[in-house]
């Protein structure tokens, strides 16, 4: 079974012409509030393509818990071990301008709980689950406790980059991240500036000299790169008119783990994980653009 380790968020999506400046009041559009954050994400996308998922969160016990869970109930994954807790759930404030760059607020309400305490009470529902599934919106303490815990697979997602111990990074089987990510996580392993390549091929190279054995490099439009330690990989995106590529990376790692946890190898889980990051892309949203088990799926470009 797939049990992710993560944050449970409600978005609240607003279309703006331009950003606000600092002291500045400007007209938005949208206002909906969305079941998001990228645990949830990745555990509805996982659960939603058949895969036997759980997930160990938090949520508050304000109103905004009920629309952070819909999807997730919704999916199947069980949420027993997701925890109502006083205060708020978290929340994600994300500005849309019209040249489509996007400005993300995030309050970790209820998530910041998700800590190495929790995580350790939890220590033989980790132990028991093939594929553990973790990112960068829990506490650091909570992924370095978790590290230790898993017996089966490590998906591990830093996103966002938080400080982690390099023993944390180089357990993680695979490492998924962008390039932007990987370029992060290179310099927090102690990588010289000038020494970070710019390159995908490279970056790959570089955290393979700094001991981190699998990785998966998601790049866009252009696909994935794998590294398996045996070699690498380029996986072809599948050719979509992109909407709105909010989440789909974590559709992509949602995707990699049900794949993973029948038996795939890296390379074969990546190239389903790029036709349902490549669907994820052409409806609106996150959770609500995630295809289910039997959706016919874009094809890999070439
Ligand atoms: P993130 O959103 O985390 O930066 P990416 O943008 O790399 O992640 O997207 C994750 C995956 O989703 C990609 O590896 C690719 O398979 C798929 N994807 C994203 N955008 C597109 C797109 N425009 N066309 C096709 N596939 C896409």
């Amino acid at each position: 079974a797939i049990l992710v380790v993560g944050s449970i968020n409600v978005d609240l999506l607003v279309r703006v012409d331009r950003h606000p400046c600092p002291g500045e009041t400007v007209p938005g559009e949208g206002g909906e509030l969305l079941p998001g954050g990228k645990g949830a994400n990745q555990a509805v996308a996982a659960a939603r393509l058949g895969g036997r998922v759980a997930m160990l969160g938090a949520v508050g016990s304000d109103a905004a818990a009920a629309t952070a869970l819909s999807a997730l109930r919704d999916s199947g994954a069980a949420t027993e071990q997701v925890l109502a807790l006083p205060g708020p759930t978290g929340q994600a404030i994300v500005t849309v301008a019209a040249d489509g760059e996007n400005a993300i607020i995030v309050i970790p309400g209820a998530n910041a709980r998700v800590d190495g305490d929790r995580v350790r009470s939890c220590a033989s529902l980790i132990a028991s689950a093939g594929i553990v599934v973790s990112q960068g919106e829990i506490p650091a303490s909570g992924i370095e406790a978790l590290a230790p815990l898993v017996r089966g697979r490590f998906l591990l997602n830093p996103a966002p980059v938080i400080p982690l111990p390099a023993e944390v990074l180089r357990a993680a089987d695979p490492l998924v991240v962008n390039e932007h990510e990987a370029g992060l996580v290179l310099a927090g392993l102690g990588v010289p500036a000038a020494d970070i390549p710019a390159a995908p091929q490279g970056m790959l190279r570089a955290l393979r000299g700094q001991g981190i054995r699998a990785a998966v490099l998601t790049l866009g439009a252009q696909g994935a790169l794998v590294s398996d330690g045996t070699g690498t990989w380029h996986v072809p995106a599948a050719r979509v008119e992109a909407v709105d590529t909010t989440g789909a990376g974590d559709a992509f790692i949602g995707a990699l783990a049900v794949e993973l946890s029948r038996g795939k190898d890296l390379v074969e889980a990546a190239r389903l994980a790029c036709r349902v990051g490549a669907a994820a892309a052409t409806s609106a949203g996150a959770q609500p653009s995630y295809p289910r088990a039997g959706d016919p799926l874009p094809e890999l470009a070439g």
